[in-house]
């Protein structure tokens, strides 16, 4: 079996432990489901919520990127639209974050897992299979 890159385990919401595992139940559009976390790794059994309440800090995570997301926008419509009315600030960035709200949501919380849930990655877990 191949290694997985952190970054790419990081980017497909994967186990921290194992890099296998997903972290999310539903994919990140599915509406209805997008913010289910499993509560074990499928692969190697790890409990992703590592105490009650832990996905709560995710949320100085969300507004930290909720923050540069703004920021971005801001300074892309200013560099290739300027001059142009408030308004287009306004509608780009509530649109950004309307369409972009399921994924700051689910990479909040995946980063948050990964800097804050004590997890670290153990190779030899990747390359067991399941059976
Ligand atoms: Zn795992």
């Amino acid at each position: 079996m191949s290694k997985k890159p952190k970054g790419l385990a990081v980017l497909q919401g994967k186990c921290p432990q194992c890099h296998q595992g997903d972290l999310f139940t539903h994919g990140a559009y599915n509406l209805r489901n997008f913010t289910k976390v499993n509560e074990h790794c499928s692969h190697c059994g790890v409990r992703f919520e590592r105490e009650p309440r832990f996905f709560d800090g995710a949320m100085y995570i969300s507004y930290a990127l909720s923050v540069g997301l703004f920021l971005v926008s801001a300074f892309i419509i200013y560099m290739l639209f300027h001059p142009v009315s408030e308004n287009v600030y306004l509608i780009a960035i509530i649109s950004e974050v309307f369409l972009l709200y399921p994924l700051m949501f689910r990479y909040s919380r995946i980063f948050y897992l990964y800097i804050f849930g004590g997890l670290k990655f153990q190779p030899e877990l990747e390359e067991k299979e399941n059976n």
